[in-house]
């Protein structure tokens, strides 16, 4: 990079400013590769995403916005998977070396980290369109992890918190008028459900978090499990703001297939509602019951009137036959 800040001066002010807090970090950023102490009996968790300008976020978003999301998208990962986070890496494609613009991506990408006790420990620095790729690194105990093939036949289906809210904003944001600040927050600073995941170790059977849309995520953990799930549309949680700002048939739709809310969907067994109830509040998080694992391979939806739901989205591709 040759333009205001080279790309070695970038680093710099990168490395400045993530300074570890963990004492697990024997080598962070500065040398050709990192080095962590990863506890003995603990098994690594690894994740990694990539947001792309236009694909992943418009491109008016505030830099300290996008710098949040591309931690958080990632630590919902390890959410979903219980998984404690300790490490990440940050690998940054700029179309010019803008240091002020990557001093407010920090904002945003170290104020997450700093939540969550995560350790930037190295990444990579190149021109090129506006990309950026994290990869974030957790603990598990052997074998706890929360995966997607877990789910029985007989299980409730719970969703964290409220879905539809990020979709919801960029409705609102495309339509160019006023938009509510509470939606908008969620699809510029989701919170992942991390202390959730990690209270839900040993009680859900399978989890997914939820980044494509409830119905397509759902489906995700189908597949994987080998069953099918019946899901109530109108039992989707929905926040005050989702339900001021749109009528009941837009809303379904948002909420049942909007992306992008980094809620958890996770399912156990029907005997557990209190155990589950119980961890959700030690995490500070409502989860909602939202339907159920039956035997079959695909997602039916149905309303509270029981009739069989489908989208209205053209070529929506997540439900299966
Ligand atoms: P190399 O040529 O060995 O790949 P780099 O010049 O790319 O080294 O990086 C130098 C150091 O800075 C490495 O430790 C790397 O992990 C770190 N680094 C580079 N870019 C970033 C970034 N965007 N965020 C965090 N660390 C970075
Ligand atoms: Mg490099």
């Amino acid at each position: 990079m040759s333009d205001a800040a080279g790309e070695f001066d970038l680093i710099a002010r990168i490395r400045a400013r993530a300074s570890s807090g963990r004492d697990d970090v024997v080598l962070g950023i500065g040398d050709d590769a990192a080095v962590v102490s990863v506890p003995a009996g603990r098994q690594l968790v690894v994740a990694t995403d990539a947001l792309n300008v236009g694909v992943h976020f418009p491109e008016a978003t505030a830099p300290a916005d996008i710098g949040w999301k591309a931690l958080a998208v990632n630590l919902s990962d390890l959410a979903a998977m219980g998984a404690t986070p300790a490490w990440c890496t940050l690998s940054l494609s700029l179309p010019e070396g803008d240091a002020a613009w990557v001093d407010a991506f920090l904002d945003g990408f170290l104020a997450l980290a700093a939540q969550h006790g995560v350790a930037l420990i190295g990444g990579d620095t190149t021109r090129g369109p506006l990309s950026v790729c994290v990869t974030v690194l957790g603990l598990v105990a052997p074998g706890s992890a929360l995966r997607r093939d877990g789910a029985r036949v007989g299980d409730d289906v719970w969703v964290s918190g409220t879905v539809g809210d990020a979709a919801g904003a960029l409705v609102q944001w495309r339509a160019g008028g006023a938009f509510d600040a509470t939606l908008r927050a969620r699809l510029d600073r989701p919170a992942p459900r991390v202390t959730l995941g990690l209270a839900l170790a040993g009680i859900a059977h399978a989890a997914i978090d939820v980044s494509d849309g409830l119905i397509a995520d759902a489906g995700h953990i189908c597949e994987a499990s080998g069953v099918g799930a019946e899901i109530e549309v109108d039992a989707l949680p929905a926040s005050d703001a989702m339900q001021a700002a749109f009528d009941v048939e837009l809303r379904r739709e948002l909420q049942a297939t909007g992306g992008d809310d980094y809620e958890l969907c996770f399912t156990a067994s029907q005997d557990m509602r209190e155990t589950v109830e119980r961890a959700a509040n030690t995490a500070g998080t409502r989860v909602t019951r939202i339907g159920r694992i039956v035997e079959g391979s695909s997602v039916a939806a149905r309303t509270a009137h029981g009739v069989a739901w489908t989208t209205g989205v053209a070529g929506y591709r997540h439900f299966r036959a």
